[in-house]
C-alpha cells in the first residue's frame, strides 16, 4: 500500500464489534420460529430459512481527502433466492454489523414474498458514519464496495437499492461501477436510481406512500376516522419525511417529529405541525431542530407521545422493554425495519396496541423498486399515476391478506405477515426441490 508520506499512529487495539445486531438477528429468528410453528412445518424448514444462503464480508480501503488510508468493512448477505434474485438495500451506518445485515436480509425475503414481488431477500451494509465523510470519499467507498461485491450482484442475481445513509446518488455510482466492469450500461443492477438515469417516477416517495396507505387502512380498521387523528413520526429522512407529509395531506394532525439532531412537537393550541413549513426548515438547515413552528422535545419523548398513531421510521430496536409499556399510541406502523424488539412486541400486544409490521408497512419502497427494474429491463417507463395506482393496489391487497390471516389464526399482524411470507417461500422451495 502506498500510504505516501502521510503517517498515522497504528491503534493498539481494534474497537470491538458492536453486539446490537446479534439481538436483532435473534428477534428475526424468533419471528421465523413462530411462523414455522404456526404453519406446522418441521425443524429442517426452520434451519434452512434461519441462515443466509450466501454472504460476503469485504475490506474497503479508503483514501481520505487528507491522503491517509482507512480500512472500512462492508457486507452483502443473500438470505434466500427461491422466488427470484436477491433484493434489498445497502446501508451506510456506524451501527452496521454482519448479524444486523443478516436480519435485514431475512426480512427482505419475507417482504418480497408477502408483496408477491418475484425476488428473494438480500441486504448490504458498510460500517461508516456518512456524515463524517466528503462526497468524494463516499463515492470512493461506494465504488470500492461495489467492485468487491460485483461477482455476486446483477439484474438476475441480486439487486441493491438505497437504505439508511445511502441515496439515489449512491445508486448511480453503484450502477456506473458495475457497468464499467461489465463493459456496457446495466440499468437493472440497482434500483432507486435518479430519474435521469433509469429511475422510476414515484420511487423516492414510495416507502412513505406505502406506510400511509396501510396506516390509514389500519386506523379505519380500529374504527377511527383518520381526519381528526394525531400522529408522531420518528425520523425525517427518506421514509419519515414523506410519511409526515402524506399523513398531513390525509387530514391526520402530525403532533411530533424527530431526526438525528432533535425533535419538535406542535405548539400548544395548534392541531399539528405545519409539515410544509417544517420541510422548508429542513431544506434550509438540514434538521428539524430549531423549527420555530414547534417546541423542542427530547427525542425519546416522541415515542410515548399522546397520539393515536406512532410511526418509528428510523432504525431498529427503538421500541424496547424499557419504553414499550409507556407507548400511548393505539397503533404503531413500522416505517423502519425492525424498530420493535420481541420484548416490546409482547408488551404492546398485552396492552392492545396494534402493530403493523415492517415487512408490510414499509414495503412500498421495494414494490416500486420492482417496478423500476421491470421498466429498466423493458426500457419503457410508466407515468407517475400508473406507478402510484399499482403501488396502492399492492399495499391495500397485502394489508387485507395480512388482516385475514391474523383473524383466521388468532395471531398478531407480525405473525400473520411472517407466516404468509414464509409459506410462499417454503412452497417455492418445495416445488424447486432440494439440490442435489
Ligand atoms: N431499503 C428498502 C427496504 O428496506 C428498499 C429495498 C429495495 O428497494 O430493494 O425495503
Amino acid at each position: 500500500m502506498t500510504a505516501g508520506s502521510v503517517t498515522r499512529p497504528i491503534p493498539a487495539q481494534q474497537t470491538p464489534a458492536p453486539a446490537r445486531g446479534t439481538a436483532t438477528l435473534n428477534d428475526a429468528r424468533a419471528q421465523l420460529a413462530a411462523a414455522v410453528e404456526l404453519l406446522g412445518y418441521d425443524r429442517g424448514t426452520y434451519d434452512l430459512l434461519s441462515v443466509p444462503r450466501r454472504e460476503v464480508s469485504v475490506s474497503i480501503p479508503l483514501r481520505r481527502d487528507d491522503g491517509t488510508v482507512e480500512v472500512l468493512t462492508g457486507h452483502r448477505v443473500q438470505h434466500n433466492y427461491s422466488r427470484g434474485p436477491g433484493k434489498g438495500g445497502v446501508r451506510f451506518s456506524p451501527r452496521v454489523d454482519l448479524d444486523e445485515v443478516r436480519a435485514l436480509a431475512m426480512w427482505m425475503t419475507w417482504k418480497c414474498a408477502l408483496l408477491d414481488v418475484p425476488y428473494g431477500g438480500a441486504k448490504g451494509g458498510v460500517r461508516i458514519d456518512p456524515r463524517q465523510y466528503s462526497a468524494a470519499e463516499l463515492e470512493r467507498v461506494t465504488r470500492r464496495f461495489t467492485s468487491e461485491i460485483s461477482p455476486l450482484i446483477g439484474p438476475t442475481q441480486d439487486i441493491p437499492a438505497p437504505d439508511v445513509g445511502t441515496d439515489e446518488q449512491t445508486m448511480a455510482w453503484m450502477m456506473d461501477t458495475y457497468s464499467v466492469g461489465a463493459g456496457h450500461t446495466v440499468l437493472g443492477v440497482v434500483t432507486g436510481k435518479p430519474i435521469s438515469l433509469g429511475g422510476s417516477l414515484g420511487r423516492a416517495s414510495a416507502t412513505s406512500r406505502g406506510v400511509v396507505h396501510v396506516a390509514l387502512a389500519a386506523l379505519r380498521h380500529l374504527g377511527l376516522d383518520p381526519r381528526g387523528c394525531t400522529a408522531a413520526v420518528q425520523g425525517f429522512g427518506k421514509v419519515g419525511r414523506g410519511t409526515a407529509r402524506f399523513l398531513a395531506e390525509a387530514g391526520v394532525a402530525v403532533r411530533a417529529v424527530s431526526d438525528q439532531d432533535g425533535a419538535v412537537a406542535a405548539l400548544d393550541g395548534a392541531a399539528g405541525l405545519d409539515v410544509a413549513a417544517l420541510e422548508a426548515h429542513v431544506d434550509a438547515t438540514g434538521s428539524v431542530a430549531g423549527f420555530r413552528g414547534g417546541v423542542a422535545i427530547v427525542g425519546e419523548e416522541l415515542l410515548t407521545a399522546d397520539v393515536d398513531l406512532l410511526v418509528p421510521a428510523a432504525v431498529e430496536g427503538v421500541l424496547h422493554e424499557g419504553n414499550a409499556a409507556d407507548v400511548r399510541a393505539r397503533l404503531v406502523v413500522e416505517g423502519a425495519n425492525g424498530p420493535t424488539t420481541a420484548a416490546a412486541d409482547a408488551l404492546l400486544a398485552a396492552r392492545g396496541v396494534l402493530v403493523v409490521p415492517d415487512i408490510l408497512a414499509n414495503a412500498g419502497g421495494v414494490i416500486v423498486s420492482y417496478f423500476e427494474w421491470v421498466q429498466a429491463n423493458q426500457a419503457y417507463w410508466w407515468s407517475e399515476d400508473e406507478v402510484e395506482a399499482r403501488l396502492a393496489d399492492r399495499m391495500t391487497s397485502a394489508w387485507q391478506q395480512v388482516l385475514a390471516q391474523s383473524q383466521r389464526h388468532g395471531v398478531d399482524l407480525r405473525s400473520a405477515a411472517t407466516s404468509l411470507a414464509v409459506q410462499r417461500v417454503a412452497e417455492a422451495h418445495v416445488l424447486r426441490g432440494l439440490y442435489p
